[in-house]
């Protein structure tokens, strides 16, 4: 049965955004977890969690969802009593609809259960000066391969930060980025013909220099990534913490009374 309507919690809708906007460049890829139901012979989902994924390939377009990634996190909506609904990725200063590849992903994706749905986030749009534009979108794709709209509704979150939701701001997501950095670096320096398989006692003074360029890269990458993101996310938990604090003492003035 094709799907009616995605419930998203304004949590996971919050995640998904926070990702997408922390690169510019990259397309970010995350994998939905929730549950189906059905209601007047209908069909929905409610979207309670995210995954945040890693990129394998960072090419423009070439959003791919490996098998150790959807495996994985069917595991961990087995642990969590959930199953994977969808997944979600961002389109930075591009258009928010699929691309034909976007269309063919989600495609085989369906084969799974024709009910799986994609997001997209189209995000860095500028509209005017000063002005961004971010759009989401949530599709299928038919059997003829072309788009199918699905609506999408956020719904409000109980709490305004859940820890798992925390974990995934302040820890996962910055992990994430900063080891497919390192993975990069890796990659760099194993691509390179004269990395020396000896100690670099004995390295040529041209090996020496390459070396260093890839490490000035790497450091530049983290550098980068620790101001415009580890340090604002360090902000905004102790402006939390802090408004939580005074939160606490004004409860506690009006518990006591005049
Ligand atoms: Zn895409």
């Amino acid at each position: 049965m094709a799907l009616t309507a995605v419930y998203l919690s304004a949590e996971v809708h919050m995640l998904c955004l926070a990702y997408s906007l922390c690169t510019e460049k990259e397309e970010t890829l995350a994998l939905l977890l929730g549950h189906f139901y059905e209601e007047n012979g209908k069909s929905y989902a409610r979207v309670e969690r995210c995954l945040i994924c890693s990129r394998k390939d960072k090419r423009k377009d070439r959003v791919e969802i490996s098998e150790e990634q959807l495996s994985g996190a069917i595991t961990e909506a087995e642990a969590s009593g959930t199953s994977v609904v969808g997944w979600s990725h961002s389109h930075p200063h591009i258009t928010v609809f699929p691309s034909h590849v976007d269309l063919r992903t989600q495609k085989s994706l369906q084969m799974f259960d024709q009910r799986f749905f994609g997001l997209i986030f189209s995000c860095f749009d500028t509209v005017a000066a000063g002005a961004e534009r971010i759009q989401l979108t949530c599709f299928q794709t038919l059997p003829d391969g072309s788009r199918a709209e699905i609506a999408i509704h956020i719904t409000p979150s109980e709490t305004f930060l859940t820890p798992d939701a925390l974990s995934i701001l302040v820890h996962t997501l910055p992990y994430t980025l900063l080891s497919e950095e390192r993975q990069v670096h890796d990659a760099s320096v194993a691509a390179d013909p004269s990395s020396p398989s000896r100690s670099s006692s004995e390295a040529s003074p041209q090996t020496i220099i390459k070396q260093s360029y890839h490490g000035a890269t790497l450091i530049r990458s983290l550098a980068l990534l620790s101001d415009r993101l580890v340090n604002p996310l360090v902000r905004f938990c102790e402006d939390r913490h802090a408004r939580n604090l005074q939160e606490i003492e004004r409860l506690k003035r009006e518990t006591v009374g005049p």
